[in-house]
């Protein structure tokens, strides 16, 4: 999604579009390969932006359907993660008029990123920030009972005659604890 830095009037206007997850998966590459995790369709982006001078503010919401593998049973399942940010984009200093010791990255706790020209792009951007919500492990709920170590049957959907595997493993530290 390029804007030219002009269409931005000062007191800001709303844009929605829809990210394309191909670049995104790409970027994941055989790193979380464990968790199976990618993306399964378009990121939702809604983005409010304001002008002040040459300085852009962007304020984003992304929405982004994931699908995973759970880390405890090892099961399939869809997720849906978002995350607002704020960013302030700035021209890209030119290195003539201004050394590079005197540039301030951010003084303030907005993030800060720079655009080149008169168009600023704001993909990478998203990008950036849909694979930040990225968590790095993921379960299929909170009290996913897994598979047994044993027998390898999914504790989810059915029990097994192992001995001990009615131990829940979160609890089998437990098991040890006595009371005198
Ligand atoms: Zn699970
Ligand atoms: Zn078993």
């Amino acid at each position: 999604m390029v804007i030219r830095v002009e269409d931005i009037p000062e007191h800001g206007k709303q844009e929605s579009f829809l990210e394309d997850e191909g670049p995104l998966n790409e970027r994941l590459g055989g790193e979380t390969a464990n968790s199976g995790l990618h993306f399964a369709g378009p990121v939702q982006v809604r983005v409010n932006l304001s002008r002040s001078g040459r300085i852009i503010l962007a304020k984003s919401r992304v929405e982004a359907r994931v699908k995973c593998i759970c880390a405890r049973c090892l099961d399939p399942f869809a997720l849906t993660l978002s995350s607002e940010i704020q960013v302030s984009i700035k021209p890209k200093p030119d290195p003539r008029l201004a050394p590079p010791e005197e540039i301030e990255l951010s003084r303030e706790d907005l993030e800060s990123d720079f655009y080149e020209g008169e168009e600023v792009d704001l993909s990478p951007l998203v990008q950036d920030q849909v694979l930040l919500t990225l968590p790095a492990k993921v379960i299929c709920r909170e009290d996913c009972r897994g598979l047994c170590q044993r027998c390898g049957k999914n504790l989810n959907r059915e029990t097994c005659q192992c001995p001990g595997a009615e131990i829940d493993p979160r609890l089998a530290s437990l098991k040890n604890f006595r009371v005198h």
